[in-house]
């Protein structure tokens, strides 16, 4: 891959590599964009195939940051880190002070966070090291975000079933969930509560035991695909790169609202297709982004009536971006368009601001 090539035409502002020896630490920060302020994003660890596989990723999650916090109205710019382990090395405290120091040499600029295997006792160990840690219990605040990603997801789907042109009405709808960890158990939870029938399913057995167990999930039935599942709305609830060339064609519901990251796996591809088989596409960075809205808004020090607010209002983000996409190749342009308004309006204010005044 050419690095240089590949953040000039995403326009990140900047990559870091970290090695620490001691722990055998290899880490890289991709600060995206920081024109609307400083940038959180979760830290991933993740045993990646090779380093080629982990920028790709750093690079794909960090500008999805970017258009996550400008949509949602944040003053905050778009960051994400990943961390290259070996398959099943166990995080340990070392590991997590040596991630610490290198997310300080950012001076605040990029803010770590949880992400996939990182949980608030890594934060907390990260937050040893540096200030600019968010989603720890006890040394960095904030805790688990997933919560208010499930939260800000069912609001969205309310946006999703009204511009569907259905009512929104949960019971009697059903809905077939990937996924039963974090987010897809809240979500499920939600839904349940609200009288919704959800199919569920989960690689691991233990999950989909709970969520039947406690919430009354109908389990998929073995040897079924849950992208093929006739339901009202789908939601992803574990991986990227879900809606593809091979789900897509077998798809057999009217709307896709769930919380994974990066669901489209060619976004221009994909996303067209889905509209073409008029299929409702809530695009994942406007649907999923309960979880930065509750760490950013703390750390930027808003209060907990404002924040419960701002994750009510992804149900009027995610109407106000379809509507604006009804003639867009597919909702997901619409929503990258939506999100590089804000980045430019907030560009422009910036210039402006440092013009000098006329005497
Ligand atoms: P999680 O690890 O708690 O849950 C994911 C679940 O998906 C696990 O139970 C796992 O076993 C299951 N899974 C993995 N592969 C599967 C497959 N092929 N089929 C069925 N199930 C499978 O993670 P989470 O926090 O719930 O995050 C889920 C997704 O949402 C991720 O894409 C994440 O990036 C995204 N997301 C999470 C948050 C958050 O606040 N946690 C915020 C924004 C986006």
């Amino acid at each position: 891959m050419k690095l240089f090539d590949a953040m000039n035409q995403h326009g990140h502002e900047r990559v870091a590599f970290h090695v620490d020896p001691a722990t055998g630490l290899r880490a890289i920060i991709a600060l995206h964009s920081s024109v609307l302020g400083n940038a959180l994003g979760g830290t991933r660890r993740w045993a990646y195939a090779d380093e080629s596989e982990a920028i790709r990723d750093v690079l794909r999650l960090s500008e999805g940051m970017t258009y996550k916090s400008a949509a949602a109205d944040l003053p905050m710019g778009g960051a994400k880190s990943v961390i290259m382990i070996e398959k099943g090395k166990v995080p340990t405290e070392a590991e997590a002070r040596a991630m610490g120091r290198f997310v300080d040499t950012f001076g605040g600029k990029y803010i770590a966070a949880e992400d996939v295997g990182v949980n608030t006792q890594y934060c907390d160990w990260m937050a040893q090291e540096t200030n600019h840690v968010m989603g720890g219990e006890t040394v960095s605040s904030g805790g688990d975000p997933s919560p208010f990603t499930s939260q800000g997801c069912f609001n969205a789907m309310k946006a999703c079933l009204a511009h569907a042109g259905r009512t929104v009405e949960f019971s009697g709808l059903k809905v077939a969930v990937q996924g039963l960890g974090a987010t897809g158990y809240r979500l499920a939870k939600i839904l349940r509560e609200h009288g919704a029938t959800v199919v569920g399913t989960d690689v691991n057995p233990a999950a989909v035991e709970r969520a039947v167990k406690e919430l009354g999930v109908v389990a998929l039935e073995p040897g079924k695909d849950i992208f093929a599942q006739e339901c009202d709305v789908l939601a992803p609830c574990a991986l990227g790169a879900v809606l593809n060339h091979d789900t897509v064609k077998h798809l057999r519901c009217a709307i896709i609202c769930g919380t994974a990251n990066n669901q489209l796996h060619v976004p221009d591809v994909d996303g067209p297709s889905l509209k073409q088989r008029g299929i409702l596409y809530g695009p994942d960075f406007i649907v999923n982004a309960g979880g930065v809205i509750r760490l950013a808004g703390l750390y930027l020090g808003m209060t907990e009536a404002a924040l419960d607010k701002k994750i009510e209002q992804i149900e009027h983000t995610t109407a106000a971006v379809l509507k604006e996409g009804k003639n867009d190749p597919s909702e997901h342009v619409a929503a990258v368009n939506y999100a590089k308004r804000r980045i430019e309006a907030g560009r422009k204010a910036k210039a402006e601001s440092k013009q000098p005044a006329m005497a």
